[in-house]
C-alpha cells in the first residue's frame, strides 16, 4: 500500500490542471479492476486478472476442450491480447490448483509473457512437467496455505480448500481498496483423504474484518444440499472389491483425482491385488504425485502392464483413463476391442468412477454398451456411490457467502445458468441485488469501494490450438472443415494451353466424401459432360480470366449436383496451364 501511494502520476496526466490530476489520483487509488478473460458462460479456460494501479496479478491460466463443432481442434485457450498489451504490469501468475481448466494454457501464456508463477507444491509439480513438454521455462515459486506473497501493490494470501485434487487453495487478494476473495474450485470436506479440511475459520476471520468482493465458483450452483465426502467413494469401492471375488477389476477415473487413485490403491492392498496403470495422463500424474508424496503406494503394489500376465484376474486391478468416454483413451480402446494388452470379458468388473461432463454423455453410453456386449459387469453413474463431485453444492456456497459476508459478489466458473443461480443464492443470503454481477469474459469490472461497474471491454474469446498452430484456425477454417465434413469435396481439374487459351484436357472430377464413385458413375459422367459443354461455350476471354472461369465451373457443377442430389459438396476447381 505504501509503495503504491508513493507512485507519481503518469506522464499523460502531467499536462492537465492540478485539480484534474488530483481527482484522477483519488479515483485510481481506490479502484481495483477485475477482468475475467475466461471461465464465465463456459466450462473451462479459467483465467481472471486483478489490476490495481500499475500492477496486474493473473489468477489461473486454464484451457477448454473443443466442442463437437470445432472439428480437428485439439484444445482451446484464452485470448491473451490484454495481457500482452499490459506485459509491463504483470507481476505474476497465481494458481489455485492443478486441473487442466486452471493450468492448461500456462505454457502458451509463458511463451508470450515471461512472469513468475506461484502455486502449491503439487500444482507446480504438474505445471513443471507440462512446461517441459512445451520446452518453456519459468520461475516457479512454491507457496503454502496461510502464506502471503507481495505482488506489486497487492498481497495474495493462500487459503486451504478441499477439491478433487490435493493442494487446492483459495486466494485472499489484499488490495489498497479492500480484500477480494477468489475461491478457486472448492468443496467442504470435513474428512478429506489427505490434507486438512477447508480453512473455514480464515474465511470467517476475513469476513468479520470486511470482504470487499467475493468471486466464488458456480459449477454446482444448481445442486441442492451438500457434496458428500470423498470417503463415501472409498466405502463403495470396499463393497465392490468384496463383491468382485475372482474377477478382474477395472476402474476408470480422472487422472488428476489423486484421492480416488489413493482409495483404489488402499483397497487393492487390502484385497491383495496388484495395480496396473493405463493411459498416459494417468501414468504421469501417478508418477508426479508419488514422487511429491501425495500418493502413498506401498512397494510392489504397482506393476508394469507387461507383468500382468503373471497374475490371475483376481490378483489384478487396472486403473485407467477414459471415464469420459474420450475416443482415444485406454478404456474406450478396451471397449472397442482395440487395446493391445487388455481384452474385456465376462470375468471383468468395470467401475466408471466419474460423472460425464455435459456433452460427454453419449460417448460414455457408447463405451458402457460396448463393455457390456463383451460380457463384463459395468458399474457407472449413480448405481453405487462410485463418484462424488469436487465442487460445492448450494449449502456450501451459502456457507462461503455467510462466512465472508462480501459487499460485492461475482459468480465465476460456470455456464450462464450456473452463474445466474449463484447470483440468486447470494441475493438470498443478503447481498444487495445491485452488488451481484453476472459478468461476461472481457468485462473490465471496476470496484472503487462504493460501486462496482463494468467500465470497458478487453479483448477476450477463444483461441483454437490445432497441432503446433495456435490461433491460425479461425472461423473460416472451421467453416470449411464443417462443410467438408458434412458434404464432402469435388475437385475439378482442367488444363488449358497457354498460347491459344484453349481447353486441352479435362474436365476431370475427383471426389471425396461426396458419393461412392463406383456406384455413382452415371452421376459423375453426366456432371463431366455438362461441365464440358459449359466450357465449350466459353469465350476465349474467359480462359484468360481464371477467377471467372473457376466461378463458372463452380456454378455449373453445384447447380447440377444440387438438382440431382440435394447436396452441396465443396467444389474446388484447379486449372493447369501447359
Ligand atoms: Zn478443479
Ligand atoms: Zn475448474
Amino acid at each position: 500500500m505504501e509503495n503504491y501511494r508513493k507512485k507519481s502520476p503518469s506522464r499523460s496526466e502531467s499536462g492537465r490542471s492540478k485539480i484534474a490530476v488530483k481527482e484522477q489520483k483519488t479515483v485510481k487509488k481506490c479502484a481495483v479492476r477485475i477482468i475475467p478473460l475466461g471461465g464465465l458462460n463456459e466450462i473451462g479456460k479459467n483465467i481472471t486478472l486483478y489490476e490495481c494501479g500499475n500492477d496486474i496479478v493473473i489468477v489461473d491460466c486454464g484451457l477448454a476442450f473443443p466442442d463437437s463443432e470445432m472439428l480437428g481442434v485439439d484444445l482451446v485457450i484464452p485470448d491473451f491480447t490484454y495481457i500482452e498489451r499490459n506485459a509491463d504490469k504483470i507481476r505474476g501468475v497465481v494458481l489455485t490448483h492443478g486441473h487442466e481448466d486452471h493450468i492448461g494454457s500456462l505454457a502458451y501464456l509463458l511463451k508470450k509473457v515471461n512472469t513468475p508463477v506461484y502455486g502449491t507444491r503439487l500444482t507446480l509439480g504438474l505445471v513443471q512437467s507440462k512446461l517441459e513438454e512445451h520446452g518453456v521455462t519459468a520461475k516457479l515459486s512454491v507457496v503454502k496455505p496461510k502464506q502471503r506473497i507481495s505482488l506489486g501493490c497487492m498481497e495474495v494470501e493462500f487459503i486451504n480448500v478441499n477439491h478433487s485434487i490435493p493442494d487446492s487453495v483459495a486466494l485472499a487478494i489484499h488490495t489498497p481498496t479492500g480484500v477480494l476473495i477468489h475461491t478457486g474450485d472448492f468443496k467442504v470436506d470435513y474428512t478429506p483423504i489427505n490434507g486438512d479440511p477447508i480453512d473455514l475459520a480464515r474465511f470467517g476471520e476475513l469476513g468479520s474484518k470486511g470482504v470487499l468482493a467475493l468471486l466464488s465458483e458456480s459449477t454446482n450452483a444448481e445442486r441442492s444440499g451438500y457434496t458428500p465426502t470423498e470417503h463415501l467413494v472409498g466405502e463403495s469401492f470396499e463393497k465392490l472389491f468384496a463383491k468382485a471375488e475372482d474377477r478382474r477389476i477395472i476402474i476408470a477415473t480422472f487422472s488428476s483425482n489423486i484421492h480416488r487413485v489413493q482409495q483404489i490403491i488402499n483397497c487393492a492392498v487390502k484385497y491383495k491385488r496388484k495395480v496396473a496403470i493405463f493411459g498416459r495422463s494417468m501414468i504421469n500424474v501417478v508418477k508426479t504425485a508419488t514422487e511429491l508424496g501425495y500418493l502413498n503406494v506401498p512397494d510392489g503394489v504397482i506393476i508394469d502392464i507387461d507383468m500382468m500376465d503373471r497374475f490371475t484376474a483376481e490378483e489384478i486391478v487396472l486403473i485407467t483413463t477414459g471415464s469420459q468416454g474420450e475416443p482415444m483413451s485406454a478404456l474406450t480402446r478396451m471397449a472397442m476391442n482395440d487395446h493391445k494388452k487388455v481384452n474385456i470379458n465376462c470375468n471383468d468388473l468395470i467401475i466408471i468412477s466419474a460423472t460425464p461432463i455435459p456433452g460427454n454423455e453419449k460417448y460414455v453410453t457408447k463405451v458402457v454398451n460396448e463393455l457390456m456386449k463383451s460380457g463384463a459387469e459395468v458399474i457407472y453413474e449413480k448405481m453405487y456411490d462410485v463418484h462424488v463431485s469436487g465442487h460445492a453444492n448450494q449449502e456450501e456456497l451459502k456457507l462461503m457467502l455467510a462466512l465472508t459476508k462480501p459487499k460485492f459478489f461475482i459468480p465465476i466458473h460456470g455456464e450462464f445458468k450456473h452463474l445466474m443461480r449463484h447470483a440468486k443464492i447470494a441475493q438470498e443470503m443478503g447481498v444487495d441485488p445491485n452488488n451481484a454481477l453476472v459478468a461476461q469474459i472481457g468485462n473490465v469490472i471496476e470496484i472503487n469501494g462504493d460501486t462496482m461497474r463494468v467500465v470497458s471491454q478487453a479483448p477476450a474469446g477463444r483461441v483454437l490450438v490445432d497441432g503446433l498452430g495456435v490461433g491460425d484456425v479461425g472461423s473460416i477454417v472451421l467453416r470449411d472443415r464443417k462443410h467438408l465434413a458434412q458434404d464432402g469435396l469435388i475437385i475439378v481439374v482442367i488444363a488449358i494451353e497457354k498460347a491459344s487459351h484453349s481447353l486441352v484436357s479435362g474436365p476431370d472430377l475427383i471426389s471425396r466424401g461426396f458419393v461412392y464413385v463406383r456406384e455413382s458413375e452415371e452421376l459423375m459422367d453426366e456432371a463431366r459432360h455438362i461441365l464440358a459443354d459449359a466450357l465449350k461455350n466459353c469465350m476465349p476471354d474467359e480462359f484468360r480470366e481464371w477467377s471467372v472461369l473457376k466461378m463458372k465451373m463452380k456454378d455449373v457443377l453445384s447447380d447440377y449436383i444440387f438438382t440431382k442430389t440435394k447436396r452441396t459438396p465443396m467444389i474446388l476447381p484447379i486449372i493447369m496451364e501447359i
